[in-house]
């Protein structure tokens, strides 16, 4: 249903847009530590892979 944009708030708006974000391609969140790292690959900050500690940091 449409509704007047005056009438949503300054706070509905946000929550709305809180989902358009820009995004890294090729380049996910480390589960660990949420640092950026490549798919598939040991994160460089804190060696962690899967869940388990690959790399002793
Ligand atoms: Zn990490």
């Amino acid at each position: 249903m449409a509704v007047p944009k005056r009438k949503t708030s300054k706070k509905v708006k946000n929550q709305r847009r809180t989902h358009k974000k820009l995004h890294v391609p090729g380049m996910v969140e480390c589960s660990n530590c949420g640092e950026y790292s490549k798919p598939h690959h040991v994160c460089n900050s804190c060696g962690q892979y899967n869940g388990k500690q690959v790399i002793a940091k």
